[in-house]
């Protein structure tokens, strides 16, 4: 083929021997490294002539990969980690090469029948009609800004007089509920979670006639998280969904994190009342085994979301014939297939192998909050509801927390960062990863 010259047939070897090596092997963790540092060893990158392909990539290997840490290491257990299947991260070589346009079913239509068909799997795991649908956006901040904005134009058709609106949330959402709050320059109400750190139905249908009593206002959504980011914890679902839709209340359900576990048996009761939401997301890029970066948006009704999204301008009628573009549905235009990784591996491996990974990470979980129970000197915060371990070093400061995370980074043997939960440093291992075996996690454990 033209394009490749015998100096780029010897370039495509090298990425795929180092790509795959870099799938088939545990990486070192690594860490960052400081600009000037950098700049220090490989200086401006950038030139007029260019460094050729071979040089460039060896920049890459050499220093700046190894100045990134592996998220998909199974001792990498801060915020929350990355842990693609080997379908997946494969797959995802394949998106690349294949210059896939997911906007439009026009230019896409394969991709985005795939999508679709992976999207249908979560939105049944959810008990949603057949009619539900929707798109992978970036990620779950997109995702939920995406909904929120459609929820809020259901209300402007549904009141047309209100001109102020106010989303309702629990004070332990996600920060991206704020965030989108802000873009939308719409108010916060925030929920107190009760002693179980859920919000309940009661206090939701409260909270929101206190407001609708007290403003000109209306809420146009309640947001449910079903799995908090610092804890895992699920709120009421049940309950949420009722005291929205008993006020006529979009109800969305950011479970990012924490909704992969729809396919876990073991614990999905604990969902119960996610049949009820007009919206959910959850990341594959966390807890599905997908490469970064992927976020399944689902909506009950996506007829909605499509007349909020839809972009119309002279040069784009052509696409809307009435066929299903992923554009249509959040806020985007020009998108990547990034669903395809996240389709391809579930295609492949089969939703089985999907059940037992997810089940393996809360069995992981389980058996890390015994061992934190029976140490000495550390104290479990909580009964793990999904897999996210949460627990205390006594007599340690914010500092010496600080101090055992940077050290056990430089050490190589591990990544897990401080968090805090009501005032106080708390250490959490979130575990999504099904390589990381307790094994693992007792080395992390000796060290403290
Ligand atoms: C991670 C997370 C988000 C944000 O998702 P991104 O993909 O990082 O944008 C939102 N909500 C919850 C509950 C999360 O855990």
């Amino acid at each position: 083929m033209h394009k490749f010259t015998p100096e780029v047939e010897e370039l495509a070897n090298e990425i795929l021997a180092y790509s795959l090596d870099r799938l088939k092997t545990d990486p070192p963790l690594d860490g960052p490294r400081s600009a000037a540092d950098l700049f220090a060893e490989v200086g401006n990158t950038i030139t007029e002539r260019g460094l050729g392909g071979r040089a460039a990539l060896g920049v890459f290997t050499e220093v700046l990969a190894k100045a990134c840490i592996s998220t998909d290491h199974p001792r990498y257990l801060a915020y929350i980690p990355s842990a693609p299947s080997e379908y997946a991260s494969l797959f995802d070589l394949v998106v690349g090469a294949s210059a896939l346009y997911g906007g439009s079913w026009q230019e896409g239509a394969g991709a985005v029948f795939a999508e679709n068909q992976a999207l249908r799997w979560l939105s049944d795991l959810a008990g949603l009609p057949e009619s539900a649908g929707g798109v992978f956006v970036q990620g779950g901040t997109i995702g939920n800004l995406s909904a929120l904005v459609t929820a809020r134009e259901d209300a402007r058709a549904k009141f047309p007089d209100v001109t102020k609106w106010a989303i309702a949330c629990s004070a332990e959402a996600h920060s991206s509920i704020a965030t989108a709050a802000k873009i939308m320059d719409v108010e916060l109400v925030k929920i107190a979670p009760r002693a179980d750190l859920r919000i309940h139905g009661d206090d939701i249908a409260a909270a929101i006639d206190e407001y609708h009593a007290s403003s000109t206002g209306r809420i146009c959504a309640v947001v449910a998280t079903s799995g908090t980011t610092n804890l895992g914890v699920i709120d009421d679902l049940i309950g949420a969904g009722k005291a929205a839709h008993d006020r006529n209340i979009w109800y969305h359900v950011d479970g990012a994190y924490g909704l992969a576990g729809l396919c876990a048996p073991s614990v999905r009761a604990d969902f119960n009342g996610i049949e009820l939401c007009d919206s959910f997301i959850v990341d594959p890029h966390k807890w599905l085994f997908a490469p970064y970066d992927a976020c399944a948006l689902v909506y009950r009704n996506p007829e909605i979301a499509r007349t909020t999204h839809t972009q119309h301008a002279s040069y784009l009628e052509s696409l809307h014939d009435g066929s299903w573009s992923p554009s249509d549905y959040a806020i985007q235009l020009t998108r990547r297939t990034r669903g395809l990784p996240f389709w391809f591996s579930l295609a492949a491996a089969g939703t089985d192998a999907y059940r037992d990974a997810v089940e393996e990470s809360l069995t992981v979980a389980k058996n890390a909050a015994k061992l934190i129970s029976a140490h000495p000197r550390l104290e479990l915060l909580r009964e793990p509801d999904l897999s996210i371990v949460a627990f205390t070093r006594t007599g340690w400061s914010k500092d010496d927390y600080q101090k055992w995370s940077d050290q056990l980074l430089e050490d190589q043997i591990g990544f897990v960062t401080p968090s805090s939960h009501q005032g106080q440093t708390i250490l959490r291992f979130a575990i999504v990863n099904p390589w990381t075996t307790m094994a693992d996690i007792e080395v992390i454990l000796d060290t403290l």
